[in-house]
């Protein structure tokens, strides 16, 4: 999940645009108190988000709708923060994790590399949370342009076929490995 703290999602990059998913793509989220979950989402129809269709901007958030009937959608949820399901041919895929410190070394670099002379930090949760990360930086990019280049280290949104995150290079020892990103959620905090 990423979370923003800005209230309105422009400019959008390019970036961003292409994390919108297919209506009815299964995704988890992780920012409701019921725990996580599965979803199904459907493109965002509150009074916010239409009128905002009605003006020209592109949709930016969905609506989350659950599998079984039982509990109510959750609406107006930001497109960076619902992660698509893997794939049931990536479920029995070999593969090597990055661990969470790792995880959080890349989103660093990258950031660093997207966004010269802004200065970014890149925490890890603690206990249940430590799978979470959370950046916070002052000034510079919007949340929208910070989500682009972090969510693609919870998975990949570009390739229909694909759901889990592209692998990243791990350097131990001086020897690059490759290995999947490990994060449950960004979250994004500007100041
Ligand atoms: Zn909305």
């Amino acid at each position: 999940m990423i979370t923003g703290c800005t209230a309105t999602p422009y400019p959008l990059s390019a970036g961003y645009m292409t994390l919108r998913l297919p209506a009815g793509t299964r995704v988890r989220y992780a920012g409701d108190a019921v725990g996580i979950r599965t979803w199904a989402v459907q493109p965002c129809t509150c009074p916010k988000c239409m009128s905002a269709i009605v003006h020209g901007a592109p949709a930016s958030h969905y609506e989350l709708h659950p599998l079984d009937g039982d509990a109510t959608p959750i609406i107006h949820v930001l497109h960076t923060a619902a992660i698509p399901l893997p794939r049931p041919n990536e479920i029995y895929d070999y593969r090597v994790w990055a661990t969470p410190k790792a995880t959080a070394a890349h989103l660093r670099h990258e950031l660093r590399r997207a966004f010269p002379g802004v200065p970014f930090k890149v925490r890890r949760g603690r206990g249940v949370k430590r799978r979470q990360l959370t950046v916070r930086w002052r000034g510079g990019p919007d949340a929208t342009e910070v989500g682009a280049v972090a969510a693609p280290l919870l998975a990949d949104y570009t390739n229909p076929d694909r759901r889990l995150p592209r692998m990243i290079t791990v350097t131990r020892g001086g020897i690059p490995h490759f290995e999947t990103p490990t994060a449950d959620a960004i979250h994004l905090n500007r100041r």
